[in-house]
């Protein structure tokens, strides 16, 4: 299953989103430098009817993993998401 991320180059600091399988989607690399990307939370921009456990459970992971970076962005991203996942439910 292939998925859009969302990263933020750990050399040059670009943000770029790529899609790439859910198992390789920590090995992404920045396309301008090269270096390693690190992955953020999702957007919330999908409609509320493609979302499904599986998702819900995607965002809390993500959540947790953004929660251990010390990114303030991520962060922030994550815990609106978080909020919004808890407002509407399983
Ligand atoms: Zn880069």
């Amino acid at each position: 299953m292939y998925r859009f991320y969302d990263y933020a180059c750990e050399g040059c600091g670009e943000r770029f989103e790529a899609m790439v399988r859910m198992e390789d989607r920590d090995g992404v690399n920045c396309a301008t430098c090269g270096a390693r990307g690190r992955r953020l939370a999702p957007r919330i921009s999908l409609s509320l009817g493609a979302y499904s456990r599986k998702t819900l459970w995607d965002a809390k992971q993500d959540a947790n993993l953004a929660r251990e970076q010390d990114h303030a962005f991520a962060k922030e991203q994550a815990k609106g998401e978080a909020e919004f996942f808890e407002a509407i439910g399983p």
